[in-house]
């Protein structure tokens, strides 16, 4: 099953479009019950957390799914039921919160200098930047205008 815009254009609630991928799904039967195993590998392309440019997060995971018939349909449960009109399975509801339950909390450049410079040097003195782990900036505190981006004085023209 193929992954993209169109197919998040049926869920009008998600977090974004931008995401692209391939799920597989192994189906094994369990006794009376179906297991699908479903695996999913591809990216989504979010606002950094920093920069608020795009940035690419790759997503793979693997989930698992019990399918059982019975005599209603019921897709709340962890074991779905489907009941006898439904003909098809249709997976596209929990790979869709999958997806997004795998999504990443933090989505930043994997280093600053991926960054967006004009926008991160707003950022300096930011207590939320400082705490950053990843921290390979040495801006922090440093009001000098030594090294300073040649770009970032253009801007300063602007003002
Ligand atoms: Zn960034």
């Amino acid at each position: 099953m193929e992954v993209d815009s169109l197919f998040f254009d049926s869920f009008p609630s998600s977090e974004t479009d931008e995401i692209r991928g391939t799920a597989g799904v192994i189906l094994d039967k369990l006794g009376s019950k179906l297991d699908c195993k479903i695996t999913f590998t591809g990216e989504a392309i979010l606002p950094c957390d920093r920069c608020l440019e795009d940035v690419t997060i790759q997503i793979s995971f693997q989930e698992r799914l019990i399918v059982q018939l019975g005599e209603a349909t019921n897709t709340e449960d962890d074991i779905w039921t489907l009941g006898p009109e439904c003909h098809e399975l249709d997976l596209s509801q929990p790979l869709f919160e999958w997806i997004h339950l795998h999504l990443p909390s933090r989505r930043l450049h994997e280093q600053d200098a991926l960054c967006d410079s004009t926008v991160t040097k707003y950022l300096v003195g930011n207590p939320g930047n400082s705490s950053d782990s990843q921290g390979l900036s040495n801006e922090e505190g440093n009001d000098e205008n030594d090294g300073i981006d040649p770009r970032w004085n253009a801007l300063k023209d602007l003002k």
